[in-house]
């Protein structure tokens, strides 16, 4: 089938092979998705109907009493035999992974995650590896891994983006949604609220990597985003059906990195914040705030930068001798400065990349002198870093970095170091090649400081 040119709902992307005039062919190998109130209690019909014998449940205390435990009893109730792991080790780690696997019985053909972003992310993950199908049943809706075929993990103290699988069964429940705190749908509406400067990432890579683009997956992304601004009134109101429309956005959020194969339709420059800044305050011992709160806050400073950048009128020969000025030692002591011991992973990620290379800087600084046109009218379409920041406090979420624990400093490393920690073209490597990135950063960081 042809791959819909205008937006459709959730359904009609599931596991239906969609050939795409970008020259790929999209598939979401997930079955079914169940968005509407009581789903839960269909989830023995889903297992038999799959043909699942022993599925293995994974919860922690929160989520097992959530809806774990009625998992247990409408298992019980159809007479499947199942086992639970109430998981003790909450690092989503190596270690949580240990536990899974020692606790898994032998003869486990399903896998089914009870949780928000880590659990279903760990379970995504740890049942790709073991080749074993999973099923989700959400018990919040802060962020958009459901339908995603990539997990993050944490690996040697970073968060990284692993491969992993669908799962064939999402479950929102919105009669369990809707006893999830406030805060974790307005994380999720954070997250989704994010691909506005993700999706402007994308375009800045077409315009100046020549990467590939899928125009159907952006305007997918585009309206569930522009659906789920409008819907920011009334979630205000704390409505159980838009609880239903905020999962739903991230359903298909999390579609779009499945159809497209990797996560460029749902995660740029604001996420590459959100994972920095994870990765630091986790090192320092601090708590940091929920992905979709940073997110938020992310993208309110990615359309600060965006701003700036279209007032700008760069000067590419000063460009080419900052890039040419590069000092890679000075550069790796700020890398192990920044991020302590993921500074490893760091540098293994950019000696695959090399995006710091001065040649790679001296290409891009060309396809940039001869395309600032379209960068400009690219740049034009976003909406104003005031505006998102009025609808964020509007609803309760958090718009600036002070709310949510992050320091002028370490928003200095942010803005200089946050895109080394993926491989991913995003409008901070177009700030830095321009030279501009220190200037930018500070201005920023006076206005809010
Ligand atoms: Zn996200
Ligand atoms: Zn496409």
């Amino acid at each position: 089938m042809k791959m819909y040119e205008i937006p459709q709902s959730i359904d009609k992307y599931l596991d239906i092979e969609l050939e795409c005039s970008c020259g790929r062919t999209h598939y979401v190998p997930i079955k079914s998705v169940l968005v509407e109130a009581g789903a839960i209690n269909k989830l023995p019909f889903y297992v038999e109907k799959y043909g699942y014998k022993h599925p293995y449940i994974i919860c922690d205390e929160i989520t097992y009493k959530i809806a774990a435990k009625k998992c247990e009893e409408l298992l019980e109730e159809n007479k499947i035999n199942f086992k639970t792991v109430v998981l003790k080790h909450l690092g989503f780690d190596e270690a949580t992974l240990g536990e899974i696997v020692i606790n898994m019985p032998i003869e486990t053909d399903l896998m089914i995650a009870v949780g928000t972003g880590s659990i279903t992310d760990m379970i995504r993950y740890t049942s790709y590896k073991l080749r074993l199908p999973c099923f989700t049943v959400a018990t919040g809706a802060p962020m958009d891994g459901f339908a995603a075929s990539i997990g993050i993990v944490n690996v040697n103290n970073l968060k990284a983006t692993m491969q992993a699988h669908n799962s064939e069964l999402i479950i929102g429940d919105t009669d369990i949604l809707k006893t999830a705190p406030y805060r974790m749908t307005v994380a999720g509406f954070g997250d989704l609220i994010g691909k506005l400067t993700c999706i402007n990432d994308w375009e800045l890579a077409r315009i100046i990597n020549n990467e590939h683009y899928c125009g159907s997956i952006v305007k997918l992304v585009k309206n569930f985003v522009e659906s789920v601004l409008n819907d920011s009134g009334r979630i205000k109101d704390r409505e159980p059906s838009v609880l239903g429309d905020v999962m739903r956005g991230l359903v298909l959020s999390g579609a779009a990195i499945s159809l497209y194969g990797d996560s460029r339709p749902a995660s740029g420059a604001e996420h590459h914040m959100s994972h920095y800044w994870e990765t630091v305050m986790e090192q320092r011992g601090e708590v940091h705030a929920m992905h979709g709160e940073q997110v938020a806050v992310g993208t309110v400073l990615v359309l600060m930068l965006a701003e700036l950048l279209a007032k700008t009128k760069p000067d590419f020969e000063k460009a080419r001798n900052f890039v040419r000025s590069f000092d890679k030692d000075r550069w790796c002591e700020e890398i192990k400065r920044c991020y302590g011991s993921a500074a490893g992973e760091v540098f293994s990620i950019e000696e695959k990349a090399g995006k710091n290379n001065v040649a790679s800087c001296l290409a891009r600084i060309d396809s940039m002198e001869a395309n600032w046109d379209k960068i400009a009218l690219q740049l034009a379409t976003l909406p104003s870093s005031a505006f998102l920041k009025s609808v964020l406090d509007d609803i309760g979420c958090p718009s600036t970095p002070a709310q949510i624990g992050i320091d002028a400093d370490t928003l200095k490393d942010t803005f200089l170091y946050c895109k080394e920690v993926r491989p991913r073209y995003t409008i901070f490597q177009t700030v830095y090649d321009l030279g501009l990135m220190d200037e930018f950063s500070d201005i920023i960081i006076n206005k809010l400081y």
